[in-house]
Formats: C-alpha cells, structure tokens, sequence
C-alpha cells in the first residue's frame, strides 16, 4: 500500500476542506464587499456581474496555484451519466517568450467544450450544434488530486445555445427553483415573513461492493459490464445475515480509511460507513448538502472510491446488481425542504402552528407520490437497477410511501374526525389554531419501502447505486412543486385558513391513502394488493420510460419549467439507446466469454476425464470407469445445451435491430435478446459446478465475494 495516512500528523480539522474553494476560503481570500455580492448572487438575489467574476477568478486561480494546480477545468454531467471534463492550463505566453498565469472571470463562468460526441437524443441536430458550460455558483470548485499535482475543477452546468439542458444538473436547478417558488407560497400563507427561499435537501447514502483487485482484473464481465454475466452461487451467500453491521474487515476498513481522508480534504462530509447486507458490500453517507452540491458530490464520492480503492489493490463495484442471490446496490436518496431561515419543513414540529405546517408539507409529498409515482419510478429507470427492483433482495418497483402507524393513525383520526391522542393515550386537541402537539418520534423503521418516512426527512430507496442522483431528485423536487402548487392555490382563496388546512389535510389522506403501505413490501402478496389499489407496477426500465412522455407528465414538467418536451423526447431517446447498448454489450461479452474461457475450459476437463477412463481401463480392465463416464456425459451435456444456447443468443442478437426506432429497438432487447442471456447463464453456471476449479477461466463467486 502505498499511502499510510496518520491522522495525528494531518489532523482532521486540519485537513478538511483543503482542497475546497469553500465559504471560509472565499470570506478570507475575496475582498468584503465582493464577497458580500457573491453571497448575494448565490442566494438568487443579485446578478454576477463581470467584474465580480473577474475578482472571484483571480482568488480562485491563486489559491489554485499556491496548492500547485497549472490546469483548471469546467466540470459537467452530461447524459452518460458519468462527469466530464477538459482541462486548460493557466498559462498565457508573453511577448518575450515568457508566460504568465492567468484566469479571467470570462473562463470562470463560460466554457465551449466540443459537445459533439455527447449523447442528446437528437437535441443537438434539431438545435445549434454547439454547447457550453456555465457556472454554477452554488456549488464550490475544488482540487482534484493525482499521484503529481491537482487541477482546478469548477463545476458547470451543461446548455446548448438554444438554451436547452444538455445536462443532469440544469434540470435539477430549475426543480429547486420551481419547488422552492411553491412552497414559498404555502409558507407566506401560514405567515412565514422571513423565508426567501425553500432549499431541496439532500443526503445520498451510497452502497457498494469491493473485490480482490486480482480477481476483478480476471474477469471481463466485471470490468466491461460492472457485474458478473455468469457465476454459479456459493454455498454461503447472505442467509447467515452475519455481514450487515458485521465487524469490517482490515482492508475493507483501511479502504474507508483513506477515502474519508480523500473526501474530507474536498470538504465532502463523508460520515458514517458500515457492512451492508450482502458479503463484500459497504455503505458509506455523507451529511447532507443542499440537492444540487449533493448530487455533485455524490459524484465525486463515486469517483474518489474508484481510484482510492486501485490503491489498495481493491476495485469498487457500484454496479445495482454485481451477483446475482445476493443483495443489490442501491442509493437511498434522504430528501427534505428547509428555508434559508433554518425550518426542515419535514420536522413535526413543538407548536401547532408548525404542525400545521409539517402536515401540509406531509400530504404535497403523499399526493405528489401517488399521482406521480410514474415519473418517480422512471428517474431511478436503468438497465442495473432492472436487476434490482421488484427482484428479490431489492424494493418493488410497485411506489408505495411508508409514514409509521403512528404518523397514520393520527391522518386517519383527523380525517375520521376522531380524538387523536398520543403515544400516552393524552387526547389532543385539534384545529389549526389547537393542532397537537405531535410526538417527536414518529419512526418506525421500514428497511423494505421504495419512499419511507423516517423522522424528518424522506427517503427515497428506489435509486440506483451507479446513476447521478439528479435525475431522481429533480423529479422528486417537480412533483412535490406541483402538489404544493395545488395547495398554495387552494390556501390562497381561502377565506378560513384553519378550516382550508383541515380540509386539505382530511381530504389529500383520503384520496391518496392507497399510496401508504407501513407492511413488508418485499412479501410476495404485495404486488398483487398494489394492484388492487390501482398503483402502477413497471418492472423494467423500457417499460417505466415512456412515463416521461406522458401528456400530463410532460404538461407538469413544462409548467414548472424543469423540462421542456423537447428535452423529455430528447432524454427518452438517449435513455432508450442506452438500454440496447449496455444489453447489447453485456450479450456479446457472454457470447465471447462463452466461446473462449467457458467451452474451451470444459473441453480441457473433458479431455482430461476421457484420457483418465482410458488409462484406468487399460491399467485395470476390472476398475469401475461408471462415475467418471457419468460426470464425463453431463459435461458433454451442459456443453451441448451450452451451445445450442449461445446460437440462441446470436441469433436474437442478430435480429434486434440495429439502428432506427429507439423504442422497438429497446423492447426487443429486452424481450428477446434479455431471455436467450439468462437461458445461456444456466449451462454455464452448471458446467462451473462440474468442471475442476483448476480449469475454470476465472474467480468464482465464493472468491469474489469471501476473499478480502
Ligand atoms: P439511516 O441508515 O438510518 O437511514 P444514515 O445516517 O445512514 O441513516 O443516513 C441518513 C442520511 O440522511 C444522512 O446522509 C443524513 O445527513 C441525511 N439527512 C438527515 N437529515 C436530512 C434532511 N433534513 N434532509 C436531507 N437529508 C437528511
Ligand atoms: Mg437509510
């Protein structure tokens, strides 16, 4: 290993956020007064002028260079839903041959990265061919560290000339404009002078795999698809339930060790780690951030794992479903709304007037789940997380919320016109004027929910361990505006506040209570009692993306201005085409894999099982060749089946189409070319449980997931 971090010679409090152009480091390198405005233009209330920007870059390009950056660069997410990035050095050559080091407050806020050979889906042929970057000003630069130096990262938004978002990130700035204008409505109505502005909040917890560098290495599955295409299960998997919390293991936690100091030194709050479910599976969370500076950061936690974990001769899996029979990797997305004056507005709160509140805010998230789970279910839509949703050891892809029996019985009695009384047995009052005093620990757990209440906050467990978590949030945001525009219209017109408060709080548990489940969603009858009450169940990704082209989908979407119809058209392409090609690669590997590790593999053993009967026959005409003759035809069999399954697979792959029609395309590969995979994997696994360990092409499963 070549990295020992002691944390008594670089003291936490010392390192964090060294690497961060935070507020402390702005407040103490930019003049008061530009400071000052740049505040201003983060909260929303001032426009960043040339000047201003002009300043912020030349503190931000010596503070880059004192730490010895030579290269700045704008940092973006396009559609691949990875980030990218091109870099630019500072220099800047002088007439006599010389150069200085500069960087103008032009080249902070804009950039025109060649955007040709990102994906758009059509947007750009339709549209100016060109695009650019601009800077976000809420989310703070930072040094990116390589085995030589650091690069001044500035993260940016990505736009086409036109205006059209050609990003993850734009589309979730304008969710938290839009959702933060709604709920600013509902506030100034229940009397709240003071908020300017509603925050999305955000804390993603990340789940994760590590394995053996080695074996990661030995596995092209592993490092073309993120996951394995073959593997027979081990005879330990997770049943034991002795991983989960378990103790962690020394290179597990050495691991943890020097990605905490990497994230704390870009001032990402890394926080609490633990042993997830599955063996070999880890959790790390941050603290949570304002949605945009999360999503940005969730980035580069993904990032920092990948590169700390080579160093440890690790590689970090953040594929949804690496092996199959164990758990899936998923990230629970912890959502709430706080005011720039300190409220969560998801905090049952000590006085009725903040109760009020709290309920109000409750039902836009219960009614916005319900009528819009479409668009929630299609944000967390890939080709991974198809492994993992509605499969076993994962949530439904049924959208269910679960608030406790508490938190429910106290909706029901106030819609029922009941006495609700507390955990006590207390009767309490109601009325806004008298609304209870609601118990401050209204959690229950419930590991299995998709949208799970827990104290304060939502969590949203529906999201994929590998995707950006923009896309989920920015619906999440876009739905929960609308649902609060509703509320804020109705609010508005009221002549008797208390009475329009009760009225929309009875009424919205009424109509949307289907939506609530507290129960076990991963017990198989709960499928069928969703669809009972009429929830929508689309278990794949190409079935869950035409949700985003739904007229009233696409009405909401364009209302609030998060997208436009023809970025919506343009997202479904891109997300179409990107769930053929990730099948479309994942069949040819196992097609290749096939033909080069597994048949010759099997043929090797049976040479050398045929040779050995031969030679026993000869040596002992008399010795008993049954057993060897018996493993030798069952050998002979998977591989027949082998083959006949692998002609399968290429003839379907042959026949999905190959250009034109996103949608057609998608469906047959995942009607087609999807089933002739999981047929190919079951001779495969059953010829690994028959030929010796000795001549199987790669690590098996008990390796990969045992062996740390
Ligand atoms: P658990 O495993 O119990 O769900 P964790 O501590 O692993 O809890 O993760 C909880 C996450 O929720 C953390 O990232 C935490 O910062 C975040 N969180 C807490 N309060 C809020 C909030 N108001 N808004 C968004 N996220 C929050
Ligand atoms: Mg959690």
């Amino acid at each position: 290993m070549e990295k020992v971090i002691d944390f008594t010679k670089n003291p936490v409090t010392e390192i964090y956020g060294m690497h961060c152009f935070s507020d402390a480091i702005m407040r103490e390198r930019l003049p008061k007064n530009y400071y000052r405005v740049l505040k201003d233009v983060q909260a929303g209330k001032a426009e960043l002028t040339a000047e201003v920007a002009d300043v912020v870059a030349m503190a931000m390009k010596d503070w880059a260079i004192e730490k010895g950056a030579t290269h700045f660069t704008h940092w973006f997410q396009p559609l691949t839903g990875l980030t990218a990035e091109k870099h630019d050095s500072f220099i800047s050559p002088t007439k006599d041959g010389r150069v200085i080091m500069e960087f103008s407050g032009k080249e902070l806020i804009k950039g025109e990265p060649d955007a040709s050979s990102f994906p758009s889906g059509g947007l750009r042929s339709t549209f100016e061919a060109r695009g650019y970057t601009a800077w976000d000003v809420t989310s703070p630069a930072f040094l990116k560290e390589d085995t030589t130096g650091v690069t001044l990262y500035i993260p940016t938004a990505f736009i086409s000339f036109t205006g059209e978002a050609l990003d993850k990130k734009v589309p979730l700035l304008r969710s938290m404009e839009a959702v933060s204008r709604q709920a600013l409505r509902v506030l100034k109505k229940l009397g709240n002078e003071t908020a300017t502005h509603v925050f999305a909040t955000v804390g993603p917890e990340q789940e994760y795999f590590l394995v053996d560098r080695e074996y990661f290495d030995r596995r092209m599955d592993l490092m073309l698809a993120g996951r394995t295409l073959f593997g027979s299960a081990p005879a330990k998997g997770q049943e034991l339930e002795d991983q989960y919390f378990g103790t962690i293991k020394d290179r597990a936690a050495a691991f943890m060790r020097e990605l905490n100091y990497e994230l704390w030194k870009l001032g990402v709050s890394a926080k609490t780690q633990h042993n997830e479910v599955a063996p070999n599976q880890f959790e790390i969370a941050p603290i949570f951030d304002v949605a945009n500076v999360a999503a940005d950061r969730n980035q580069l936690v993904m990032e920092t794992m990948q590169k700390v974990a080579g160093r440890h001769q690790l590689a970090a899996l953040l594929h949804e479903k690496p092996f199959a029979g164990v758990n899936g990797s998923g990230k629970h997305n912890n959502w709430s709304l706080a005011t720039d004056d300190g409220i969560n507005l998801l905090e049952p709160g000590a006085s009725p007037h903040e109760n009020a509140q709290f309920l109000l805010f409750l039902c836009a998230v219960l009614k916005a789940v319900d009528v819009y789970a479409g668009l929630l279910r299609v944000s967390t839509a890939n080709t991974g997380n198809d492994h993992r949703l509605g499969a076993n050891e994962a949530p439904p892809a049924v959208i269910s919320v679960f608030l406790g029996e508490q938190l429910e019985e106290i909706l029901s009695c106030l819609t029922a016109g009941k006495p609700v009384k507390n955990a006590q047995g207390q009767k309490l009052e109601l009325g806004v004027n008298a609304l209870p005093k609601l118990p401050k620990d209204l959690t229950d757990r419930n590991r299995t929910s998709p949208f799970a209440f827990t104290g304060n906050k939502f969590e949203f467990r529906m999201v994929s361990s590998a995707q950006s978590i923009a896309e989920p949030i920015t619906m999440l945001n876009a739905v929960v505006a609308e649902t609060l525009s509703e509320i804020a219209d109705q609010l508005e017109k009221s002549k008797d506040l208390n009475k329009t408060i009760s009225d929309i709080v009875c009424s919205t548990y009424q109509k949307h209570k289907r939506v609530i489940f507290n129960g076990n969603n991963y017990a198989p009858d709960w499928p069928a009692e969703a669809e009972k009450r009429g929830l929508p169940n689309l278990p794949s990704c190409v079935e869950a993306l035409p949700e985003l082209l739904k007229k009233e989908n696409v009405a909401l979407l364009e209302k609030h201005k998060v997208y436009s119809h023809v970025e919506l058209e343009s997202r479904y392409e891109v997300a179409l085409e990107r769930y053929s090609k990730d099948i479309n690669i994942e069949a040819q590997l196992m097609i290749s894999m096939t033909s080069r590790d597994i048949l010759p593999a099997a043929v090797d053993y049976a040479r050398e099982l045929s040779l050995t009967i031969a030679e026993m026959k000869k040596a002992a005409a008399k010795s008993s060749t049954a057993g060897l003759e018996s493993v030798l035809a069952s050998i002979a069999e998977a591989v027949d089946q082998l083959l006949s399954c692998k002609a399968s697979l290429e003839k379907e792959l042959a026949a999905a189409p190959k250009a034109g029609d996103a949608a057609a395309q998608a469906k047959a590969f995942r009607e087609k070319v999807v089933p002739a995979m999981v047929c190919l994997r079951e001779p495969a696994d059953a010829l690994e449980r028959l030929v010796s360990k000795k001549h199987w092409p790669w690590p098996t499963y008990e390796d990969l997931l045992f062996r740390l």
